[in-house]
C-alpha cells in the first residue's frame, strides 16, 4: 500500500490547446465537399468541461447521400492501378505529417489526450498510409495455372465496393486511419463515422486532404451510433461494415448487417491478461506495465490491465509496479508535454470507471495506489493498482477502460493459462518469463490475437491486429487487412482447340 497522492497539473489560464482558427469546417464531408446537416450537438474538452465546438448530428438521409456518392465514385476508383492509389496514400501521409501539430492539438483537446499520446497517434497515422501504399503494390495472388486440362484459372483480387467504417473515441484519428488506409489501398470507397465524442481530427483530416482524393471516394458523416452507425450497418449498398468499438456495439452491428448479408469486420474490446511467472525479470515487467496499463489513461483495447502473477513473487512485483505507477505525471494535456495521464474522455465514462473501482473495493480488493477520482474540474481518475482481486469478480473479468490494473495470483502454469483464457475477450495478452521453452509454449496456449513475451503493447503496422472470441474477428494492419477488405474471384478460360 502506497500513501502517494496524485494531483492534477493545471495549465496557465491563458494556455489553450486549440484556437478557433485551428478548427476544421464543422460539417459532414460528402462527395468531395463539406456539407450542412439539419442538427448539431456540442463537444466539450474533458480536461476542463469547456465547450470546443458544435458539430453536425447526422441523420439516416445524410448516410444515404454519402453512400450514393461512394457508390458512384467506386465505378472509377476500382479501376485505378495500385501505383495510382499508392501515390495518393503517400501524398496523404505527407499531408498528415505537414499538419501533425494541429492534428495532435485537436486530438488532445477533443479526447483529453496527453500530447505524447496524440503525437504518437499522428505519426502512427502517417505510417499506416505509407505501409498501405507499399502493400497495395506488393500484394499479389497465386499465379495463373491449368487445373483442368485446357482451362487456365486466374485468381483476381478485387475490392469489395463501399465500406462503412465506424470508429471509437479512444484513438479517433489512428483507429480511423487503420480502416481508411487499407480500405482505399484495396480499391474500395468508404463512408466513415467517427465517434460522436471525438469527430474533430477526422474533419480536420478531410480538410487537409480535400484536394487529393476524387470526390466520393471517402466520405465522413458525424453523429450518433444509433442513427448514423445503424444506417451504415443496414444499408443495402454497403458491402462491408467495419467497426472498432465495444462488444455491445459489435453485436448490434452484426445483427443489423445480417439482413443484407454484408460482410462484418469487428475490432472489439479487450481485457488483456499479463502473466508473470516466478522466473520473470520483475523490474522489466513493472516498467512494461507502467506504459501498457496506463497509456492513453488506460483507454486502450490492448492495455495490460489484468496481472496474473505467480504467488511467490506477487508481493515483490506489486511493490515494483506501485513504484512505477507513482512516477506517472497526471495533468491537463495543455499543462506540458511531459503529462502522461490526462482526463477520461467524458463524464459518463468517468462515472463508469470510478464505479468499477468502488465496486471492486466493495468486493474485497484493496488499492495499492490510487483508488478513485482526483479533485477539481475535468474527468480525472488516479492511476490505480488493485490487489487482492478474486477470480471471477467483475474487476477481474470486465473491461474497465481506465487507468486501473488489477493483480491476481496463481500457483501453477496450467492455472495461469486457464485463468488467462477464462474471460470472454481474446484481443491481446502478454507473458513475462526468462524460460526459453515457456516463452514459446505458453503463447500458443493463450487465446488472444496478439501475445507479447517480455513486453506489452508494442505495435507495428506491418503485423496484424485483431481478436478472437468476444473481441471480434477481422484483422487491421498488415497485408491481412488488405485481404479482409478485398475478395477473390476465379476466372477460368477454356483454351482448348476445337
Ligand atoms: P462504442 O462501441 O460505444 O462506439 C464505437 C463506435 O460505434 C462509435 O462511433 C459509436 O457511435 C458507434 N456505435 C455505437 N452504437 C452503435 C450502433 N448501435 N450501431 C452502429 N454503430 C454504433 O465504443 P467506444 O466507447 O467509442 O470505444 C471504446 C471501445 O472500443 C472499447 O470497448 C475498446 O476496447 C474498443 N476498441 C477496440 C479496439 C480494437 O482494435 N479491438 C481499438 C480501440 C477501441
Amino acid at each position: 500500500m502506497s500513501n502517494h497522492t496524485f494531483t492534477v497539473r493545471r495549465p496557465d489560464a491563458a494556455t489553450a490547446l486549440v484556437a478557433d482558427s485551428d478548427l476544421p469546417p464543422l460539417h459532414h464531408y460528402i462527395d468531395g465537399a463539406f456539407t450542412d446537416s439539419a442538427g448539431e450537438y456540442t463537444l466539450v474538452n474533458p480536461a476542463d468541461g469547456r465547450t470546443i465546438a458544435d458539430v453536425p448530428r447526422g441523420s439516416a438521409e445524410d448516410v444515404d447521400t454519402a453512400v450514393a456518392a461512394a457508390v458512384t465514385a467506386f465505378d472509377t476508383w476500382r479501376d485505378t492501378t495500385p501505383k495510382d492509389r499508392a501515390d495518393l496514400l503517400l501524398a496523404i501521409a505527407d499531408r498528415v505529417e505537414a499538419n501533425a501539430d494541429v492534428l495532435a492539438r485537436l486530438e488532445a483537446a477533443d479526447a483529453g489526450k496527453p500530447r505524447m499520446v496524440a503525437d504518437d497517434d499522428v505519426s502512427g497515422t502517417a505510417d499506416i498510409f505509407r505501409f498501405s501504399a507499399g502493400a497495395a503494390r506488393a500484394y499479389t495472388e497465386q499465379g495463373a495455372g491449368d487445373y483442368v486440362a485446357d482451362h487456365t484459372s486466374m485468381i483476381l483480387r478485387e475490392p469489395l465496393g463501399v465500406i462503412g467504417a465506424i470508429v471509437p473515441w479512444n484513438y479517433p484519428l489512428l483507429m480511423a486511419a487503420w480502416k481508411i488506409a487499407p480500405i482505399l489501398a484495396a480499391g474500395n470507397t468508404l463512408v466513415l463515422k467517427p465517434s460522436e465524442q471525438t469527430p474533430l481530427s477526422m474533419l480536420k483530416f478531410m480538410e487537409i486532404i480535400d484536394d487529393l482524393l476524387p470526390a466520393g471516394v471517402m466520405n465522413v458523416v458525424t453523429g450518433r451510433g444509433s442513427v448514423v452507425g445503424a444506417r451504415l450497418s443496414e444499408h443495402p449498398d454497403i458491402a462491408m461494415v467495419a467497426l472498432t468499438g465495444s462488444v455491445n456495439s459489435g453485436k448490434t452491428v452484426a445483427e443489423s448487417a445480417s439482413d443484407s448479408l454484408k460482410r462484418v469486420h469487428l475490432e472489439l474490446g479487450g481485457k488483456a491478461p499479463v502473466v508473470i511467472f516466478e522466473d520473470a525479470d520483475l523490474q522489466q515487467a513493472a516498467e512494461a506495465l507502467r506504459e501498457a496499463g496506463y497509456w492513453n489513461s488506460g483507454q486502450e483495447c490492448g492495455a495490460g490491465t489484468r496481472v496474473l502473477v505467480h504467488e511467490s513473487v506477487a508481493e515483490k512485483f506489486t511493490q515494483l509496479l506501485v513504484e512505477q505507477v507513482a512516477s506517472l505525471v497526471v495533468g491537463d494535456p495543455a499543462a506540458g508535454e511531459d503529462v502522461e495521464i490526462g482526463p477520461l474522455v467524458s463524464e459518463d465514462h468517468f462515472t463508469r470507471v470510478t464505479s468499477f473501482i468502488d465496486r471492486a473495493l466493495a468486493d474485497g480488493a484493496s488499492a495499492a495506489i490510487g483508488g478513485g477520482a482526483l479533485d477539481g474540474d475535468g474527468y480525472y481518475v488516479a492511476p490505480t493498482v488493485l490487489t487482492g482481486v478474486q477470480p471471477g469478480t467483475e474487476a477481474a473479468s470486465e473491461e474497465i477502460f481506465g487507468p486501473v490494473v488489477t493483480v491476481e495470483t496463481f500457483t501453477t502454469e496450467k492455472e495461469a493459462i486457464d485463468r488467462a483464457n477464462e474471460v470472454p475477450y481474446g484481443l491481446a495478452a502478454s507473458v513475462f518469463t526468462t524460460d526459453a521453452a515457456r516463452s514459446l509454449s505458453v503463447p500458443r496456449r493463450i487465446d488472444a490475437g496478439t501475445v507479447w513475451v517480455n513486453c506489452h503493447l508494442v505495435l507495428a503496422n506491418d503485423v496484424p491486429w485483431g481478436g478472437f472470441k468476444g473481441s471480434g474477428y477481422g484483422r487491421d494492419l498488415s497485408l491481412y487487412a488488405l485481404q479482409d477488405y478485398s475478395r477473390t474471384k476465379h476466372v477460368q478460360i477454356n483454351h482448348g482447340r476445337r
